[in-house]
């Protein structure tokens, strides 16, 4: 830290991303990416917008936000386009959250949003998750003011709640409820039509898993006019051209082939069904997942000396050194051939350590 560094953000732990090692070619099953790249009418308008790189994007992003509107069954005054949705998160968290409407989510739940919270000091309660790291929806009824976040499906676990739980979350608080869909299109159910009917609630949703545009950093929010406008009040006093041409291009496209990601996600969840039940077989416990991932632990292997083994191997997986979920691993779920090198790595480490059961 230099000396210079404002006091306002000294104590501030940053969001500590997956890694994207560059020493040697791993198998990455670590960050939730997709495992097959974007569709070739994404390609080609990416190289053709390249050609306009010396203009700046549209603030208004108006071609998108039209292709999004049709995509998603809403008007286009109804949509936000961000970098990445981490992007949108730290928008939604300074436009909503306040100390009179503290931010409450789930002690098991997507790493950035205490971050955010902490960056934009904002209060917060972590709700813890039941045992079995569900999420008790009834913890976040009671109204009252607050701005309640949840991922769904959640992260790191996969759980998915029923729309029927999210509605009686939005019905039941004063506050804006951010629901955040990152997984959503590997088997949940998107909570945008509820948007229509409650002005409390943002959806925020990414082209950088279900899309296979990680790298491209594309994110939006959906909810009500007035919720949307005090996004962009923040969008437009933070970066106005927050995302870029190639990237704008490149949303249009895939949004028009979405029948080539609606077959990729068919896939992945083929792949996810089958690598659960083979880790089942391997004595792991397996939670029920609807996202791009699995979280799972076994009974004779530490969750951290799985990651390190595997690492030493080729092969990344990611875990996180927390209470509660330390004997856990999160595997991206990749391509069925992926998956078999997995299986088989971690089939053969079981043996070496005595584990298989
Ligand atoms: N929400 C959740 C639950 C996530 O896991 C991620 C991915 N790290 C994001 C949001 C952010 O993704 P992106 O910024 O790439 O859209």
């Amino acid at each position: 830290m230099s000396r210079y560094f404002s006091d306002r953000y000294a104590s501030l732990v940053p969001y500590v991303p997956g890694e994207q090692p560059q020493d040697r070619r791993y198998l990455k099953l670590n960050t939730n990416e997709a495992p097959f790249p974007p569709s070739p009418g994404v390609l080609a308008a990416v190289a053709e917008e390249s050609g306009r790189l010396q203009l700046y994007s549209d603030p208004d992003a108006r071609a998108l936000r039209a292709k999004m509107a049709e995509t998603y069954g809403v008007t286009p005054d109804r949509v936000v386009l961000s970098n990445g949705s981490d992007e949108v998160l730290n928008f939604a968290f300074m436009a909503f959250a306040s100390d009179d409407r503290p931010l409450v989510f789930p002690d098991i739940t997507y790493g950035f949003y205490p971050v955010f919270a902490e960056l934009n000091r904002l209060p917060y309660t972590e709700i813890p998750a039941k045992d079995d790291l569900s999420i008790d929806p009834a913890d976040y009824l009671g109204g009252g003011k607050k701005t309640v976040v949840i991922a769904n499906p959640n992260a790191p676990t996969g759980l998915f709640l029923p729309l029927s739980e999210i509605e009686r979350i939005v019905k039941d608080n004063d506050g804006v409820v951010i629901v955040d869909e990152a997984y959503v299109d590997f088997g949940g159910e998107s909570a945008v039509p509820l948007t229509d009917k409650y002005d409390n609630l943002l959806v925020v949703g990414t082209f950088s898993k279900s899309r296979s545009m990680a790298g491209a950093r594309l994110g939006f929010g959906i909810g009500s006019p007035d919720l949307i406008r005090d996004l962009n009040t923040i969008r437009n006093s933070t970066n106005p051209y927050n995302v870029n041409r190639m990237t704008l291009a490149a949303g249009v496209a895939a949004l028009t082939d979405a029948a080539y990601y609606r077959d990729n996600c068919k896939k992945i969840e083929a792949a996810r069904e089958k690598t659960a039940a083979e880790l089942t077989a391997l004595g792991f416990t397996v939670i029920p997942s609807k996202a791009n991932f699995l979280f799972a632990k076994h009974p004779a292997i530490g969750g951290k000396q799985l990651y390190l083994t595997l690492k030493d191997r080729g092969i990344l997986i990611r875990h996180f050194d927390k209470p509660r979920i330390a004997d856990y691993n999160r595997i991206t779920v990749g391509t069925n051939e992926q998956m078999d090198t997995l299986i088989g790595a971690i089939r053969k480490i079981l043996n070496e350590t005595g584990g298989q059961k």
